[in-house]
């Protein structure tokens, strides 16, 4: 090695040399894994190529090298125990990997090895050792293919191959499925890196010390093992490897600590000027130092990948190491929020290779530092309090060794797991401080009482202080959140009331709210929060019809914000579970409370643009029924406030003229002023009277029906029928359209204003699609339409009633002009070729002409070629070309004698055939005419006879 690389350099060679050897680089993909309900975390490279191996999936390439972001803080990877207290442990770390799938195997994958280690890196080769599979059951064949490999590698030392079993050297993706032997690559770095120098151990590759490191494991993925225990042969063998590159960095850079490399230098460099702590002394008492520059990254690493601090899940990782890092920071004196100070050098090394980090800054800096202020504001009562309950345990832990000092006692020095979550519940004090802060003084928490009381809770948690379960389902959480309501006598049997058809507004008490997945009292401006009431107006997207959005206010005047006036505007709705139906939005103004009383206010211009919508979806479905046919069935819909998107079966495109008359007819029932009558009644009987209902659609045994019924046919009726019945004769109505539909629609038909098509177009193999707008949107369309022709008439210099003759004129006029421009072209080309005629070559007494005319076209080509055969009906060749083309001519007696037009095209290169006497053709390249005059003397000679 002639000089240190950086760590961005050592990543950057990896890639480099995969790339070199034919490799696509993929990039990585987030620590969130898409699709893979399974895993909390990304946690190893292959998890965006598992598919590839399953075979469910296919990529352009067949060979691939990346380096994954990863995660391992749960699950069967949790490092989360040895981070800090040793050098070697991450919660995030990135994995180097190169990849074949069902491309190269091992005898390519285990040379390149080689070559980047030792040639590339200048690893020396002496100090390397290859671990091979060999199976400790018998079962499997020992991977000598592997091992003979390595020995043929120059320079490799063949005693350094070394067989190990199925735990060290053999890889199953799952229990079942694609496996294969692991060929690993250790480094030895020497008697002095021994952490365990002068004791008896076990001292080598896969032993109990650090002097012998794994650097780089190569998979190689051939068997598929079955339930039954055979294993076959896979069709495709795979390689995948994996190089922690922290590691790999490390010992290129030559330094006992992963932390010690140059990834980590910003990071240190900055807790040492806010510490005033030397690296030197810093080292002396690493653990602390260790632990927030690991978490920093991490929490950066993750908030650039949407995963901020939260309650559930993925977020709660975020929070957990955030407040681990600063409660780590209170232990070096750091007790103002420091954690974003950290974050900066991280977002500087890793930027350019995670250009997410750079994009998602602000969002890194201010998650960190809110989430350590939420967290300053209960550490210390939380502390305090674990404090006690430590001290109770102790005190009790010293009674029992003196009554019984056999030792047996030491185990009763854990904190209990109930204890531990009501720190958590009440204090924010996630499991894993409590843990740190208990060990740190010899005791421990009980992990699975822990866990055993947060399930609890969770199916405990109802309103009030109950606070929301820390992971798993969210219906489950909401259905808890009910069932306590209704114990309360807050909420009846069927849960919230729904009604969104009668009133926009409702008034009632604050029962819930819900904050980053958790209950709580109150919220804040600012939070993202959920909130349930007794009864709502709200509408939910159901039938293609949106959410409503609009706003939940204290009873008092939001103005009045000291005196508990609060705002939250509603931005979505969902039914969480059955029974419960939560407004989703963010707190404007104040603090909403529990016990509130508050008014839900639906956005009411906006709910009126949509009823026009949905309104004219009905009326429209009705008019491509009068004008397509009765297979002209809804297949999709989408009503929204600013556009109406609708799917209907129809196997070919409609004709400008049915377009105009759908869009005629919906525009007169507007104008018919016809009624809109909703009406429940049970399912057989309205599709008995032939209300549309949809395919596939559920519906329950009562049915909400939408009638549009015309006025004018009121009229033909008997004045005193419709006094003394009025319901039985609008039954007997005819009707416009009649449909089953749970959507909020208008009174009149007029209400809508005014219905125009925007397009129709293919939705998918014999569906159709329109989408129209109405009301506002119309006169928006309208109004920008009609500025748009007023400006072309403008331009034009006319009328907008005279803008389409307008058009049509000038185009005559540059039809016009265009013929013009091609007579005076060819004009041109007949004067310039009139000279040329007269200066002709003479070859063996015929008159060649091999000439080039700029700017003409074919036509003018054949008119000059007609010129040439006029003034040379005899003993007369000539090659024409202009741009591309090419023409040549030859007269009929030369052809007798042999001589074909398509000779001379071939002559100069030329493709293109026609008659002997005239053919015509291209010119792939115009310098093919450069010295046209000897090719076709050329060919002349060889031709004519
Ligand atoms: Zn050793
Ligand atoms: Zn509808």
């Amino acid at each position: 090695m002639t000089k240190k690389l950086t760590g961005n350099e050592i990543r950057q060679t990896f890639i480099d040399f995969f790339v070199e050897h034919k490799h696509t680089f993929v990039p990585s993909m987030s620590l969130v894994p898409g699709g893979d309900a399974t895993l909390l975390f990304t946690n190893s490279g292959m998890v965006q190529f598992k598919d590839v191996f399953l075979g469910t999936d296919k990529r352009p390439y067949t060979r691939a090298v990346n380096s994954q972001k990863v995660m391992r803080v749960a699950g069967k990877h949790n490092d989360l125990d040895d981070v800090g207290r040793d050098d070697s442990h991450h919660t995030f770390f990135e994995m180097l990997g190169n990849w074949s799938f069902g491309d190269y195997y091992k005898k390519e994958a285990i040379a390149w090895s080689w070559q980047l280690l030792t040639d590339v890196w200048g690893l020396p080769k002496d100090k390397l050792y290859a671990t091979c599979f060999e199976d400790d059951k018998g079962n499997i064949p020992r991977d000598d293919e592997a091992a003979d490999i390595w020995k043929e590698q120059p320079g490799f030392d063949p005693s350094h191959v070394l067989f190990f079993g199925r735990k060290e050297n053999f890889w199953q993706m799952a229990e079942f499925g694609p496996c294969g032997p692991c060929s690993e690559i250790h480094i030895d770095l020497g008697e002095e890196r021994d952490n365990l120098r002068g004791t008896e151990h076990v001292c080598g590759v896969n032993g109990e010390c650090t002097r012998y490191l794994e650097l780089w494991n190569n998979v190689f993925i051939q068997y598929n093992l079955f339930e039954d225990g055979r294993l076959e042969p896979l069709p495709a063998r795979h390689v995948d490897t994996g190089m922690g590159f922290e590691r790999i960095v490390s010992v290129l850079q030559g330094v006992d600590s992963n932390y010690k490399t140059d990834l980590f230098k910003g990071v240190l460099d900055v807790l040492s000027s806010l510490t005033g702590v030397s690296r030197e002394e810093m080292y002396k008492d690493f653990t602390p130092y260790r632990v927030i520059a690991d978490h920093v990254r991490s929490a950066a690493f993750l908030i650039a990948d949407g995963v901020v601090p939260g309650n559930m899940g993925r977020n709660y990782v975020t929070r957990m190491i955030i407040r681990r890092a600063a409660r780590f920071g209170t232990k070096v004196g750091l007790h103002e929020p420091f954690l974003a100070k950290v974050a900066e050098p991280v977002i500087e090394e890793y930027g350019s290779f995670y250009p997410e980090l750079v994009k998602s800054r602000g969002a890194i800096l201010d998650n960190l530092t809110r989430e350590e202020i939420r967290f300053a504001r209960t550490i210390e009562s939380g502390t305090a309090h674990l404090e006690n309950l430590l001290s109770e345990l102790r005190a009790e832990n010293d009674r029992a060794e003196r009554s019984e000092p056999s030792g047996e006692s030491r185990r009763s020095a854990v904190l209990d797991g109930h204890r531990a979550f009501d720190l958590y519940a009440t204090y924010g004090l996630p499991f894993e401080i409590s843990r740190d802060i208990a060990r740190e003084q010899g005791l421990d928490v009980d992990e699975e009482g822990f866990k055993v009381a947060r399930e609890e809770h969770s199916l405990a948690s109802g309103g009030g202080k109950a606070m929301g379960k820390l992971g798993g389902e969210d219906a489950e959480f909401f259905a808890g959140i009910l069932k306590a309501l209704q114990k309360n006598k807050k909420l009846g049997e069927h849960g919230v009331e729904y009604d969104p058809y009668t009133s926009p507004t409702a008034t009632g008490e604050v029962l819930a709210l819900i904050v980053n997945g958790q209950s709580v009292d109150s919220a804040s401006f600012g939070d993202q929060v959920q909130v349930i009431l007794p009864r709502t107006g709200f509408y939910i997207e159901s039938g293609g019809q949106v959410d409503d959005t609009g706003y939940i206010r204290a009873e008092r005047s939001a103005s009045e914000v000291e005196a508990g006036g609060w705002e939250i505007e509603v931005t979505s709705m969902r039914r969480a579970s059955a029974g419960v139906i939560v407004h989703v939005g963010e707190v404007i103004s104040g603090q909403p409370k529990v016990g509130d009383v508050a008014v839900a206010e639906v956005d009411l211009q906006r709910r009126h643009d949509i009823m026009r919508n949905h309104t004219a979806t009905h009326l429209m479905h009705a008019a491509l029924h009068k004008v397509l046919g009765e297979h002209a069935r809804q297949a999709g819909s989408l009503v929204a406030p600013d556009r109406l998107r609708f799917d209907f079966n129809h196997p070919e495109a409609m004709t400008p003229e049915q377009i105009e008359r759908v869009e005629r007819l919906v525009n007169e029932a507007i104008a018919a002023d016809m009624e809109v009558v909703p009406k429940l009644k049970p399912r057989e009987d309205a599709i008995a009277e032939g209300a549309m209902a949809l395919f596939g659609e559920k519906y329950g045994e009562t049915v909400r029906t939408i009638t549009i019924t015309l006025p004018s046919d009121v009229a033909a009726l008997e004045v005193n029928e419709i006094i003394a019945h009025p319901a039985a004769v609008m039954e007997k109505l005819p009707k416009y359209s009649y449909e089953l539909c749970g959507g909020t629609h208008l009174e009149r038909t007029s209400d809508v204003g005014a219905f125009i098509i925007v397009s129709e177009g293919s939705a998918a193999a014999g569906v159709r699609r329109i989408e129209a707008v109405t009301g506002r949107g119309a006169y928006d369309l309208i109004a920008r339409r009609f500025k748009l022709l007023k400006q072309t008439a403008a331009a034009l210099k006319t009328s907008i009633e005279e803008v389409p003759f307008k058009v049509e004129s000038l185009q005559d006029e540059v039809a016009d002009l265009k013929k013009e421009l091609a007579n005076l072209r060819t004009e041109t080309a007949l004067s310039s070729f009139a000279s040329h005629l007269n200066n002709i070559q003479t070859v063996k007494d015929i008159s060649v002409m091999a000439l080039e005319i700029p700017n003409s076209n074919v036509d003018t080509l054949r008119t000059l070629a007609d010129k040439f055969r006029e003034k040379y009906p005899k003993n007369g060749v000539a090659l024409l070309t202009s741009g591309g083309m090419v023409i040549a001519v030859v007269t009929e007696d030369l052809v007798k004698r042999g001589l074909k037009a398509g000779d001379l095209i071939a002559s100069i290169g030329g493709r293109g055939g026609g008659r002997p006497n005239l053919a015509q053709g291209s010119l792939p390249d115009p310098a093919l005419m450069n010295d046209a005059m000897s090719k076709v003397a050329k060919v002349m000679e060889e031709k004519l006879k």
